[in-house]
Order: C-alpha cells, then structure tokens, then sequence
C-alpha cells in the first residue's frame, strides 16, 4: 500500500484552515509521508470557475487527492468522473479522489456532521428538530439530519427565500420525513415545540458576535448544535449549558469532514479520539 502523500485544499482564504494541520498528524501517527497543502485560488488569481482545470493539473502534477471549499463545492461537480450518491444528493462534494477509475467525488461535511452528532450527542430526541441558517454547512447538516432519521426538521434563515427553497429541495430528496422552512420571526412559536436546534450561521464568530436567535428560547430538553468552531464554545453554548441543555460544539464536524476524508484518501482507519485531541490544541 502507499505511503507517501499527496493531498490540496482548493478554494477561496484556505491559509488559515486548520484542516492540513490534522491530516498530517494523523498521517505522520501511521508513518506516513503525508503533505497536505492549500491552494488559495484567490491568491493565485485563478477564478473558482476554473475548478476542473485546477484538477486536472493536481491529478498531473501527482495530487492524491483534495479537499475543495468554499466557492467551489458545487462547481466541482460538473468535472468529476463519479460522484457517491449521499454527495450527488446533497449536490455539493468537498473531497475529490484521483483514482484508476477516475475523479470521484465525496461529501464529508455531511458525513462528518453525522458522525460528530452521533458521538457528541448520542441520545439527541430527532422528532422535531430545528435547522437555523440554510446556507452551504447548513445544507449539510440538513442532509445529515434527516439520514440520522429526524422526523421533522424545519428550516429558519433571515433569507426566507433560501429557507423555503432548501425545505423544497430537501422534501424532494428525502420523501420520508416532514420537512418545510419557516419565517425567522417563527422561532418563538417553534422552539418551544422542538426537540432540538442547530445553529449554522456565521453568528457567534469573532466577527459575527453574539446569538443568532433569542436565548430566552433555550430550555433543558432543547438539545444545540452549533457547528460555528471559532471560537468552539460560542455565546450560543454557553447559554444553552447554563439552562442545562444538551450542547454540541462545531469542532466534532470539523474534526470529522477530516477524519472521514483522511479515511477516504488512504484507506486507513483514522483515530478520531486523537485527531480530536489535536485538534482541540491548534
Ligand atoms: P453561508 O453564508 O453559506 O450561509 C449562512 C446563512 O445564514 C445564510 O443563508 C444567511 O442568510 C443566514 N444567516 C445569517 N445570519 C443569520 C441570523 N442571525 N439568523 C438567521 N439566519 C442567518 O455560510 P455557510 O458556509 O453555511 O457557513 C455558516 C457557518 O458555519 C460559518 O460561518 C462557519 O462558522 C460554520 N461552519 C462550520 C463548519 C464545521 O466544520 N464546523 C463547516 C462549515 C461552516
């Protein structure tokens, strides 16, 4: 098997990802010679409609692989060879193997979400479950959600056009459960009807300080997500330990869209319990 490799982060203000950092520690962990690098598309002045170009030179020049982000994600898509069908169904694909078969694309924030929810969250009540922010990582956890089984997930944006479009796009994709968008003014009508929250919008980062929605809506038997990961422990959490809630930080899904694609990229079994310890010390 291989020992040696090659992998890229391609999109827009990759440099300061922590990614590469935990993909090479788990790889030097296997002995591994394992170089993970960023390819700033903005840096290098090459417009993000160029993906499939930027492919097909990181599959020349000996690329393994590459995450792609932030604006290439459903670009990408178009220029693969096959896509894994919880991708194709998402629309939306961030790891790109180059492979005797082809390019072939994988959706690990979804996968990744699931996994760290799973874990972080093992008991989390799936009825009724709220989904604020229905941007790109939104999209992803919905996904995520609604193949953990939640019944009913209802999704809330400041945009309520791009609530009601991702609510039709996923009742298209998931005939099962229930799902529909409401108005962001609905949350005092529907939190208190919830089993549990997700929070995706940029709220709660440095630039973006404070709660997205009112925290006098937080109860002990609301579980919260939030997936923002700098800072880990947001105003969000906070409040929602401080009326006992069941709460999940961001970092489980950043650490698990990398342990899943470390996965995919090397056919190993990451440690997750390591790449988690390291990742909680970058
Ligand atoms: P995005 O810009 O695509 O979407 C954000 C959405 O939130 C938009 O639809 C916007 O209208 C909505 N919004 C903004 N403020 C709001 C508010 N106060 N109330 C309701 N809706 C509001 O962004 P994205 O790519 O989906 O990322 C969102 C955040 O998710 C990022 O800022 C980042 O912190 C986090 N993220 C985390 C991970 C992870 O691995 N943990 C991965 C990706 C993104």
């Amino acid at each position: 098997s291989e020992t040696s490799y090659l992998v890229g982060l391609i999109g827009t203000g990759v440099g300061p990802s922590l990614t590469p950092a935990m993909h090479m520690a788990e790889g030097r962990a296997f002995g591994l010679d394992y170089s993970y690098r960023p390819i700033d598309l903005a840096a290098a002045d090459i417009s993000p409609d160029r993906i499939g170009e930027v492919l097909s030179w990181a599959r020349a020049l000996g690329f393994d692989a590459v995450n792609v982000t932030h604006p290439c994600k459903q670009l990408v898509m178009a220029h693969l060879d096959h896509v894994d069908p919880v991708a194709a169904t998402l629309g939306a694909v961030n790891t790109v193997l180059f492979t005797d078969d082809g390019d072939v694309g994988y959706n690990t924030d979804t996968t990744g979400f699931a996994h760290g929810f799973t874990e972080g969250l093992p008991d989390a009540d799936l009825a009724d479950v709220v989904l604020v922010g229905a941007g790109g990582a939104g999209t992803a956890v919905a996904d995520a959600l609604l193949r953990l089984g939640a019944a009913h997930l209802t999704v809330v944006d400041l945009d309520v056009d791009r609530a009601g479009a991702l609510a039709h796009d996923l009742a298209t994709r998931h005939p099962l459960p229930s799902v529909d968008a409401a108005a962001f003014d609905k949350l005092p009508a529907l939190l208190p009807e919830s089993s549990g929250v997700v929070h995706a919008t940029p709220t709660g980062m440095a630039e973006h300080p404070g709660i997205a929605f009112d925290a006098a809506l937080l109860r002990p038997d609301l579980w919260v997500a939030d997936i923002v990961y700098r800072p880990l422990d947001t105003a969000l959490l906070q409040a929602a330990r401080a009326v006992g809630a069941p709460t999940l930080d961001g970092g489980h899904m950043a650490v698990y869209q990398a342990v899943d694609a470390f996965a995919l990229i090397t056919g190993l079994n990451p440690d997750a319990d390591r790449m988690t310890r390291h990742f909680r010390q970058l």
